[in-house]
């Protein structure tokens, strides 16, 4: 017997899925079955993005007050549905309880950040550049969208996803990733009732069913957030029906550690921002690069705090690392690690694989590695692990230079009180997010997403998801 069990959710009904059966296993002990679906079929996926353009017709025409409203009451019964929301996404994912509770409440306080965005933007009046003219810019909802997200967030991003899509006037369908589907399929029994049927509809499975959806005749825009190696494959594919995109990538994101009046206060954010969802954050902090005198301090404190780690299954109180969410992830880790170590990193905590994880789970302890160099593997990779290489430096140039050293450019953090390096820091730092004297926990209304091979288009959260969400129009009023 397993926890859950869905086909997808097609024009307001559950179905059978006519493609193939999948389960999710729980990481903490993989022999565990948590869920067993049953992926869409591509009939079926065509069924849908027919479904979703009919009830995109309808629910444009509404006010974007009434689509707020109604989208706020969808949101007001995900919220009564927290906790088995927060515990599908422990068994399948793997963090800590009180982290899935968090990542809840932030996917609804971003929702309810939107609600502000979708209800204050629209229609800007322009200069006038001729005599009887008025001149305008407005929006529209783009359309039917294309949704595929990752497993390391099972509902902040496909919330992310959902709520701007659907206040600002499109319908949307969801391909949640095969290892956590559960959480999408809650979220989607919560919208039954108040949601018209076909604007959200859930497509379990792998690749084969994300790739279709793309591909559909209806999309006019794509949403994905995932691998770089995936992101590519979409790019491509849109090409062929030239739908809007939207790809939030991967990173390898640093902390700079140029001078502070508070160490334990800056390591214990860097420690946050490494390990909270066992470092498998696009946004998690994997490369420290220290100013030498500081070097063997923030070694020893990191090295503290990575030991303080309470490792274990999720669900159990006081679990602070949770395992990695599969074994390719697992695997992944290691063998980086494992490499760093054979080009000459120095492990001074953790860097021990455990026996047989398929018992005993897919846990892999917080490391820290010491004596990187920007040209090791573990310096340029991201390892979505609960792994920080540190690499020092004796110059600034040599700071810089060692930070955008690598081909991401997702988010990045420096602690410092020195104004000039600051300066140069918001100046040079090749990052979407940057982040001074804290780590790199992003807010509800901010502007989320990355350059570089981190990301395409038009970011999420915030004001400029509307960018994605909507087309834009220039209006000429002239009197007749
Ligand atoms: P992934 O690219 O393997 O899979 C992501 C999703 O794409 C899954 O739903 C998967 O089924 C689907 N998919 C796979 N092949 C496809 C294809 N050919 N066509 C369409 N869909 C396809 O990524 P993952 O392992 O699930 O997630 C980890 C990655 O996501 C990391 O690189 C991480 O940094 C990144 N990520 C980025 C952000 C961000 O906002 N920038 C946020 C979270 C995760």
């Amino acid at each position: 017997m397993s926890e859950y069990s869905f086909g997808p959710l097609l024009d307001g009904k559950w179905v059978d899925g006519e493609g193939p059966a999948f389960s999710t296993f729980n990481p903490a002990r993989p022999g565990e079955v948590v869920g067993n679906y049953r992926s869409a079929g591509s009939g079926q996926i065509a069924q849908a993005g027919r479904a979703a353009r009919a009830a995109q017709a309808k629910w444009r025409s509404l006010p974007a007050a009434e689509r707020v409203k109604v989208v706020g009451r969808f949101l007001a019964e995900v919220e009564r549905r927290s906790e088995p929301i927060a515990r599908s996404i422990t068994l399948e994912q793997g963090k800590p309880l009180a982290e899935s509770r968090n990542e809840t409440a932030k996917a609804l306080g971003e929702a309810a950040a939107m609600a502000g965005h979708v209800l204050s933007g629209g229609t800007e009046r322009m200069a006038d550049a001729r005599p009887g003219f008025r001149n305008m810019v407005t929006r529209r909802p783009r359309g039917v969208i294309a949704a595929i997200t990752p497993w390391n967030f099972p509902i902040l991003t496909p919330m992310r996803k959902i709520a701007p899509a659907l206040m600002h006037g499109n319908a949307i369908l969801l391909k949640p990733s095969e290892f956590t589907p559960a959480t999408v399929c809650l979220i989607a029994e919560a919208s039954e009732g108040i949601l018209p049927p076909g604007l959200l509809q859930v497509l379990p499975g792998d690749g084969r069913v994300g790739a279709e959806m793309v591909a559909l005749p209806e999309v006019s825009g794509v949403t994905f957030t995932g691998s770089v190696a995936t992101g590519k494959r979409i790019y491509a594919l849109g090409a062929q029906t030239l739908a809007e995109l939207s790809l939030e990538l991967g990173g390898k994101n640093a902390a700079v550690v140029n001078d502070t009046d508070d160490l334990d206060a800056c390591l214990d954010q860097i420690a946050g921002a490494a390990f909270m969802c066992a470092g498998q954050r696009c946004t998690a902090i994997s490369r420290v690069i220290v100013a030498e005198p500081l070097r063997q301090g923030v070694e020893e404190g990191l090295a503290a705090r990575a030991r303080a780690q309470r490792q274990g299954d999720g669900l159990d109180e006081g679990v602070t690392l949770g395992p990695l969410t599969s074994a390719a992830q697992y695997a992944r880790v290691r063998d980086l690690v494992e490499a760093g170590r054979a080009q000459g990193a120095r492990v001074v905590t953790g860097g021990e694989a455990g026996d047989d994880p398929e018992r005993n789970g897919y846990f892999y302890p917080a490391t820290i590695l010491a004596d990187v160099t920007p040209d090791m593997g573990v310096a340029r990779e991201e390892i979505f692990g609960p792994v920080i290489s540190v690499l020092s430096y004796r110059t600034l140039d040599e700071a810089f230079a060692t930070l955008n050293a690598v081909d991401y450019g997702l988010t990045s953090a420096l602690f410092s009180n020195d104004y000039r390096v600051i300066q140069r820091f918001v100046a040079e730092s090749e990052s979407g997010m940057l982040h001074v004297n804290h780590g790199t926990i992003p807010d509800n209304h901010m502007p989320f997403g990355g350059i570089k091979d981190s990301g395409v288009g038009a970011y999420s959260v915030g004001a400029s998801a509307a960018n994605f969400y909507t087309t834009e129009h220039s209006v000429y009023l002239k009197a007749g």
